[in-house]
C-alpha cells in the first residue's frame, strides 16, 4: 500500500480510493463512493471544514491523476469537483443553512 493511504487505513472506512484511477478499492466504484462517503461524514461529522479541506486535497490529487492517464479528456473537471466536493455541501444541514443565510443576507442588501 502506498504511504497515501495510510492515513485512511483505518478498520472504519474500508473503501479507499485506488490511485491513480481514483476507484474505490472495496467496491470499485468511483471514489468517495457511498460507503466512503458514509464513512467520511462520520468521521468528519464536527468538523465539515477539514472534510471539505481533506476532499480538496483529494479533488488536486486525483484531478492530476485523471489528467496524466487521459490527457484528452478535458470536459470532466466539473464532474470531478462535483464528485469530491459537491456532496457534503449536499449533505451537510449546518453548511447548507450557512450557504442559504449567507445567500438571503445577498439578495436582500
Ligand atoms: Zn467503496
Amino acid at each position: 500500500m502506498s504511504s497515501d493511504g495510510d492515513r485512511l487505513a483505518t478498520p472504519s472506512r474500508p473503501h479507499l480510493p485506488m490511485r491513480p484511477l481514483w476507484l474505490c478499492r472495496r467496491c470499485g466504484h468511483p471514489w468517495p463512493c457511498g460507503a466512503a462517503k458514509v464513512a467520511l461524514l462520520a468521521e468528519y461529522r464536527d468538523n465539515v471544514v477539514s472534510l471539505c479541506l481533506y476532499l480538496a486535497s483529494c479533488l488536486h490529487d486525483a484531478i492530476d491523476d485523471l489528467h496524466q492517464l487521459r490527457p484528452n479528456d478535458t470536459g470532466s473537471t466539473a464532474g470531478v469537483f462535483d464528485r469530491f466536493l459537491g456532496w457534503p455541501a449536499r449533505h451537510n444541514r449546518s453548511y447548507r443553512l450557512a450557504t442559504t443565510a449567507s445567500l438571503d443576507e445577498e439578495e436582500s442588501s
